[in-house]
């Protein structure tokens, strides 16, 4: 089939490298101009980290990437040590193991997964028209391309979504996210773990190393505040404000903040679940169909387990069916995004330890393909 997909994020690339590999012809279009290697770093538990060991790209992620021994979780003034994450045991107890990347060298190693000149940038779409033979897509930059079916992988403001739901903006979660990547010799004698999470009820404050090297340290925040600023655009973190939110934190809070440069706010965003995942021959993936606060850190988890498990449900029916494929991978998958959604939504997940099996034990690569409803 030819295949279009909407979005070279990090549900996007994922589901084409597969379809492609399957023998299909697989373009994905992406409003970006190029591969920016924008200030984030992202954990990736186990369920996300089967799924990067099936695409074949683990280890060379591992290589610019950590693989952390633990991860700490601490009462946000005394530093009490309310729950240690033992990383190191994740191979043996769910399958596969834990990383922590970059966010930029995720995307670069994924991308090395497709197929040269299938991933196009400076293309954003704009409007489609799905005749029931044949997708018809149209470009910000007046180009059209056609397609048998459009795959949506277009985050959470996507347009695809848009057409199945009808024009609707994201909510606005209350809480704005800070986020800074800097050298960690700027934190002069301080020595701090590879990950640690400071939680108070209200707030939080997650600081972590972004590979083996640990010469830099990324932040990131969770504090509710009103957002007053135009539209949903991130804007330049006022550091001072910042300490204030996170003043009477422990000490080593306090000294990060203060080592940070470049530090920038963003709104959290999210929607309820889509009631509709496809519509003939269009689907959705990821944050286009059930973007979630980001507290457990399982967004991208879950735009990868979608990307396999729509892969699966495509290949396990014939292309004229394509139907039957969408229909079952919505069953299959609705239910468990709407489960760990309101995990996230509780914000207490690991806190004082979890029961993590039903989250971090999920191999979509081999659980069955039969409906979960
Ligand atoms: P995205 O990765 O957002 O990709 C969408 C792509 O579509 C983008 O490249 C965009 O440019 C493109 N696009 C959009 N519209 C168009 C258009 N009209 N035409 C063409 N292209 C278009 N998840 C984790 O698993 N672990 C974490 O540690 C973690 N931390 C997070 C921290 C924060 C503060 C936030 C906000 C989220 C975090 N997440 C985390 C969630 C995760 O980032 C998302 O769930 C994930 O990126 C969703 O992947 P996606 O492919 O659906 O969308």
């Amino acid at each position: 089939m030819r295949i279009a997909v909407i979005g070279g994020g990090l549900g996007g690339i994922p589901v084409a490298a597969l379809l492609q590999r399957a023998g299909h012809e697989v373009t994905i279009y992406e409003q970006a101009l190029g591969l920016e290697r924008i200030g984030a770093g992202i954990h990736l538990f186990p369920n996300a980290g089967r799924v990067l060991q099936e695409l074949g790209l683990f280890d060379r992620l591992a290589k610019v990437g950590l693989v952390p021994d633990r991860m700490w979780h601490r009462d946000w003034d005394t530093g009490k040590v309310t729950f240690e994450v033992r990383m190191d045991k994740f191979c043996e107890l769910y399958g596969a193991p834990h990383l922590i990347v970059h966010r930029g060298d995720l995307v670069e190693i994924l991308a090395s997964a497709l197929e040269v000149g299938s991933l196009v940038f400076g293309k954003r779409l704009t409007a489609f028209e799905d005749n029931g033979q044949l997708v018809t897509l149209s470009f910000s930059d007046g180009g059209i391309a056609t397609a048998d079916i459009v795959i949506g992988a277009d985050g959470i403001n996507s347009v695809i979504r848009e057409s199945l739901l009808g024009v609707e903006e994201p909510t606005y979660t209350g809480h704005v996210a800070h986020r800074a990547i800097f050298p960690t010799a700027r934190l002069g004698d301080l020595r701090i773990a590879d990950a640690t999470k400071w939680w108070a009820d209200d707030r939080y404050f997650l600081a972590y190393f972004l590979s083996e090297k640990k010469d830099e340290i990324y932040f990131v925040t969770g504090v509710p505040e009103t957002w007053t600023n135009d539209g949903f655009l991130p804007v330049q973190t006022d550091i001072d404000a910042l300490l204030d939110a996170f003043l009477g934190f422990h000490p080593e809070v306090q000294n990060i903040i203060k080592a940070s440069i470049g530090c920038m706010t963003w709104p959290v965003l999210y929607r309820d679940p889509n009631p509709l995942w496809s519509r003939g021959r269009i689907v959705v993936l990821g944050d286009a169909c059930h973007p979630m606060k980001p507290h457990m850190g399982q967004g991208a988890a879950m735009a990868l387990e979608d990307a396999v498990i729509l892969f699966r449900c495509i290949c396990h029916y014939p292309e004229e069916d394509v139907f039957s494929a969408f229909s079952l991978y919505q069953s299959i998958r609705y239910n468990r995004t709407k489960r760990v959604k309101l995990e996230s939504d509780k914000h207490e997940w690991m806190r004082h330890g979890s029961d993590a099996e039903w989250v971090f034990g999920y191999d979509a690569v081999t659980t069955p393909l039969t409906d979960e409803k």
